[in-house]
């Protein structure tokens, strides 16, 4: 607010200032000038008695001064927007590491700053695009050399029965990952491009939890895993779909890093304002170098592609999270277990919907 006063007052009080002291300069260069003129005998004296003559010498004066002082001020102040310029085009071609050093007056200070933080800006926008195309190129490929690879091995009719159902469940694993990574893809571009929360509506998170653990039943029984579920029928006003995509996400991870005879479980309570949703498991857990990470793009702790996935899960959930107002956590260690908390505001509850506690 102050700063905002000072700049409206400051600046037209600087820029009358500028012009007082331009102006000052010339008058006093100009009376100086004509002194010195008359002191030795360049002018006569009497030349000043003739008030034309006066007007016409002090107007010649100041014109010659006004203009040499204009034009030492204006090369200044062109060298400025030179160096402006020359930075604009350095980064319309693509340096991002352009800066501005502008000192002075104020607005070129200010100008500069903004200048240096929107190259700052773009240039992290265009290292996530580089990190992005160069991972999903990766991610792309190598499914893709191991289908050919492995199609090119079925050619050949000396291959046991066995062998040949070995290679086409590779095949197919293959094709499976490639489908789920133009999914991941498709769907995080969605949720990336979304600003605003959309098809909102209102309905019981709890039911659509065990929904969510009914899909992945199967999943759970064959790694004979223990399942602690604490689900309450709380409603929820939020996307749907959206949400229904984040429960898979937590869940599948869980099942998927937690070991044979493992256990997992899956929690909700009010806390205040927030409904806190909280995805546990005994399993693999996670480093404390890779903790930070985990919501990344295309981060995976081990990339060598055992565990089915490609890295971009949780960066969905996230998104996904934070379009609905709420945030995630992830708490873990290496072989210790994980804990997601994922916390949604209880005002994304419409007020007409019932809530069970
Ligand atoms: P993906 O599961 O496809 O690899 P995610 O974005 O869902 O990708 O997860 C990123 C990484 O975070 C995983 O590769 C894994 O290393 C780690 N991670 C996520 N959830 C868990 C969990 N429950 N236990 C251990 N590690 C996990």
């Amino acid at each position: 607010m102050i700063r905002k006063l000072r700049e409206r007052v400051g600046n037209p009080l600087y820029f009358s200032a500028g012009v007082f002291v331009i102006f000052l300069y010339i008058v006093l260069t100009t009376g100086v000038l004509l002194y010195l003129l008359t002191a030795f005998g360049v002018l006569n004296i009497a030349v000043f008695q003739d008030i034309r003559i006066l007007t016409l010498i002090i107007v010649l004066a100041c014109l010659i001064v006004g203009t040499v002082a204009s034009i030492f001020a204006s090369r200044q102040m062109l060298r400025t927007m030179r160096s402006f310029i020359d930075a604009t085009e350095r980064l319309a071609a693509g340096d991002f590491s352009t800066r501005l050093e502008l000192k002075k007056p104020p607005e070129f200070k200010l100008l500069s700053a903004n200048f240096n933080r929107m190259a700052d800006e773009l240039g992290g926008i265009e290292l996530l695009r580089t990190d992005f195309v160069n991972n999903f190129s990766h991610e792309f490929r190598t499914p893709i050399v191991s289908i050919k690879g492995f199609a090119e091995i079925l050619k050949d009719d000396a291959l046991s029965k066995e062998e040949r159902d070995e290679y086409l469940d590779i095949i197919i694993e293959e094709s499976t990952r490639l489908a789920s990574l133009a999914t991941n893809v498709l769907n995080l571009s969605k949720v990336e491009a979304q600003r605003i929360l959309t098809d909102r509506e209102s309905f019981n998170a709890g039911e659509q939890l065990r929904q969510c653990i009914l899909l992945l039943h199967s999943r759970i029984e064959q790694k004979q895993l223990s399942f602690q579920a604490n689900i309450k029928e709380y409603m929820l006003y939020g996307n749907k779909e959206l949400l229904n995509q984040v429960w898979l996400n937590l869940l599948d991870n869980a099942i998927k890093f937690t070991p044979e005879h493992g256990e997992i479980g899956v929690s909700m309570r009010h806390t205040g304002d927030w409904m806190e949703f909280i995805f546990q498991d005994n399993g693999a857990g996670i480093s404390p170098d890779a903790l930070p990470r985990i919501f990344d793009k295309f981060y995976q702790q081990d990339d060598t592609h055992t565990a089915s996935g490609n890295g971009l899960g949780l960066s969905i959930v996230r998104k996904i999270t934070e379009l609905h107002g709420g945030s995630i956590r992830c708490d873990s260690a290496p072989g210790e277990g994980t804990t997601f908390t994922l916390l949604l505001p209880a005002s994304t509850q419409l007020p007409s919907a019932p809530v069970s506690r």
